[in-house]
């Protein structure tokens, strides 16, 4: 099963991210963690993406290709993958499209979990993050036992910058412009599975089986 998953900020994909690692036994790879562990492995690419963040660059097309690529082609890859975070733009999903090819890996479907503006920066603004250990809660879903406290390290818990609803309300047109192309891309290659997203997240993943079966 080798699946991409798309959606705006707070759409929930690591929540289904981790469901499907459970139900398939196969790998969730990150962008992030990608960087994270090439820069502290010091790969040769890890290396050179080092170099423009540390200057406040974007790191460049060719090399994060070049990470995910290195990610893919690892044995544990080839049964499947929940790739996360790329592509995020049409010429990195034709980048996408050739490593593939060359591993011999066929897609099996690019997941789309929409969720309306409204319902993002709802679910957004009520989420606050420990200040010490980084775990994430959500005032309704998911509250803390003790108000503004982490259940696992006692550390006080707060409100992004990020997810303050105007800056939201920004991440969601920023998605939203840099992600359309690739929903169309993904439209006309047949892969789209467009989910809704609207719901609660065990029947979220219900929906996200049905359209994989
Ligand atoms: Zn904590």
């Amino acid at each position: 099963m080798h699946i991409i998953l798309v959606g705006p900020p707070g759409a929930g994909k690591g929540t289904q991210a981790a469901r499907l690692v459970d139900e398939f036994g196969i790998p969730h790879i990150a962008t992030g963690d990608i960087f994270r562990s090439a820069i502290k492995n010091e790969t040769p690419l890890g290396k050179k993406a080092k170099e423009y963040i540390d200057q406040g660059q974007l790191v460049p097309d060719e090399v994060t290709v070049g990470m995910v690529e290195n990610r893919l082609a690892e044995d544990d890859c080839q049964e499947g993958f929940i790739l996360d975070g790329f592509p995020r733009t049409v010429a990195q999903a034709d980048a996408l499209k050739d490593i593939l090819t060359d591993l011999g890996i066929e897609l099996d479907a690019v997941l789309n979990i929409e969720v309306g503006e409204e319902e993002v920066v709802k679910r957004l603004s009520a989420r606050r993050v420990c200040s010490e250990c980084g775990a994430s809660y959500h005032l309704e879903f998911d509250p803390p036992q003790k108000e503004n406290t982490c259940d696992k390290c006692s550390g006080e818990l707060y409100q992004r910058d990020d997810d303050e609803p105007e800056t939201i309300k920004e991440r969601l047109e920023v998605y939203k412009e840099k992600t359309e192309p690739l929903i169309d891309y993904y439209q006309k290659t047949g892969d789209l599975k467009s989910i809704d997203g609207e719901a609660a997240p065990k029947e979220v993943f219900t929906r996200i089986k049905q359209e994989l079966s």
